[in-house]
């Protein structure tokens, strides 16, 4: 593609708007990408606008912003880089719908450079799409004399992160309900400090955040303040370098909610540790909420000292567990209708009973299957799926699914796979189908609830019952027991 003229000269130099800029960079995107990912993915942005430098363009969802950050972000750097200059930066501003309440306003977020601590990365004053010189700093030259706490203007709370999405579930009843009681009285109910924590993407950060997004919706005018731990040390070393550790330490004692989040960072650090000390003693003492939580125990919280540990004892330790099944079908439903994508039940519930370690890697894997479906212009099905998982996640052991098995046992039994999915209750029929019911526990790794969602929707009591009569009927008839012996081949049983 030849280069058109006016890429030799930066953005900023000729004055252009934020239409024209981004007119040129779609030029060429397109030229870069598949036509259908151009249509879905770059077309639908709206350039809003451009200022220092810094083009802010609008996209509809974060699923979207997250499609692009995942799959295209090298495109948007070069992109950026070409057109704007080798300063150029990006910022996304995602359309919020929470129903329409709160939210009229566009989110800004700014696009990070890698999916770790996206939150930190979205409140940081330094922009993420960086130039391309490795040896230019992170500050924006605007603020390169202030300290990072001295920028601090907002409570630094996501709105996207609130109550309504954050489902429930017998994984995080008690952490939720704990959070609800805090939010409505910060500061004056017995959870001070409330700890939450939980391993690695179980829905710490969100919790804590719709916690400080509530305070703030029942009084705007408390001081709520959140800051990741590695953020928070940052600061303390920023405080060190400008000697003005005092009034670092005054700023923190001024605010009315303090969420720390993923304190087992403190470990070792012990002069930050000890300056949290001073401000979390100051901030319990005049009655202010201290929320903080962990990817540990904190019995496991190595390289903390007693004395905070201790004072984390004071209030209340809520854990978030692995979610469970019903809770994961709940969370990839609430999802996908967030987004207005159908997908079917029978995928929902295979994702879900794949992926249960953690809620982040479940919703990973859905932007990477909605992007797949997308590209591919196919619709969601099992076997995409399958493939899906299995490229996002390491060792992902391909298993035989329901699907298989009631295809291979309803050619066996010559009658047509719909048949074991209805209603009907022919003998033959019924053999059929609790003999694939029988497979479908002895062969996957699928609930006995899930099972009877693949069957039609029956109940997990009715697949018990079929494999009881499989059982007993196995005992009872040779010829039986040969059928289910030579159809066990087709399937590894595990
Ligand atoms: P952590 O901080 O524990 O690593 P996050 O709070 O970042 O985890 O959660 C990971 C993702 O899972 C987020 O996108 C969050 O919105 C989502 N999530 C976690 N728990 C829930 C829940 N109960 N309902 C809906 N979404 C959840
Ligand atoms: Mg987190």
């Amino acid at each position: 593609m030849p280069d058109a003229p006016y890429t030799k000269k930066t953005a900023e130099l000729t004055g252009n708007s934020p239409q024209e800029i981004w007119e040129r960079c779609l030029h060429t995107i397109r030229n870069s990408v598949a036509p259908q990912a151009f249509s879905t993915w770059f077309e639908p942005i709206v350039p809003v606008h451009f200022n220092n430098g810094c083009l802010t363009i609008q996209v509809p969802s974060q699923y979207f912003y997250e499609v692009l950050e995942e799959h295209y972000l090298s495109v948007l750097r070069e992109v950026i880089d070409k057109e704007i200059g080798p300063t150029g930066k990006l910022n996304y501003s995602v359309v919020v719908d929470t129903g329409g309440v709160n939210n009229k306003n566009p989110l800004t977020l700014k696009l990070p450079t890698s999916r770790n601590d996206t939150l930190f990365k979205q409140s940081s004053k330094t922009q993420q799409i960086q130039p391309k010189s490795p040896s230019v700093n992170n500050f924006s030259p605007f603020n390169a004399e202030q300290a990072d706490w001295q920028t601090i203007e907002d409570s630094q709370l996501v709105a996207t992160y609130n109550f309504e999405n954050y489902l429930e579930g017998d994984c995080n009843r008690l952490a939720r309900s704990a959070g609800m009681a805090v939010a409505s009285k910060p500061g004056t109910t017995a959870f001070n400090p409330l700890m939450i924590y939980g391993g690695v993407g179980l829905g710490k950060t969100h919790l804590v955040q719709a916690i400080g997004n509530k305070i703030k919706q029942l009084d705007s005018n408390k001081f709520v303040l959140y800051v990741s731990t590695d953020r928070f040390v940052n600061q303390f070393i920023d405080a060190l370098r400008v000697q003005k550790i005092q009034e670092f330490t005054q700023f923190y004692m001024q605010v009315d909610v303090l969420i720390l989040d993923d304190i087992q960072s403190l470990a070792g650090k012990e002069r930050t540790q000890d300056i949290f000390f001073n401000i979390f003693n100051h901030l319990h003492q005049k009655g202010k909420q201290i929320i903080i939580t962990s990817d540990r125990a904190p019995k496991d919280l190595a390289g903390l000292t007693d004395r905070l540990i201790n004072r984390f004892r004071w209030g209340l330790m809520a854990e978030l567990d692995r979610p469970d099944f019903e809770t994961r079908v709940a969370i990839i439903q609430m999802k996908m209708e967030s987004e207005g994508i159908y997908m079917p039940y029978e995928v929902i519930t295979y994702l879900a009973e794949s992926v249960e370690n953690s809620i982040r890697e479940l919703e990973g894997i859905l932007v990477s299957l909605v992007f797949e479906a997308s590209v591919n212009n196919t619709e969601f099905n099992v076997e995409l799926a399958r493939k899906t998982i299995s490229r996002v996640i390491d060792n992902f052991e391909e298993q035989i699914d329901i699907d298989f098995i009631q295809k291979a046992v309803s050619e066996y039994f010559q009658i047509p796979i719909e048949q074991l999915k209805a209603k009907t209750r022919k003998k033959e029929i019924v053999t059929a189908r609790q003999v694939a019911m029988y497979f479908a526990k002895t062969c996957t790794n699928f609930s006995l609830k899930a099972i009877g969602q693949h069957f039609g929707g029956r109940d997990h009591t009715t697949v018990m019952h079929a494999i009881d009569a499989v059982n007993e009927h196995v005992e009872s008839d040779m010829q039986f027991k040969n059928i289910i012996t030579e159809l066990q081949k087709k399937f590894k049983v595990k």
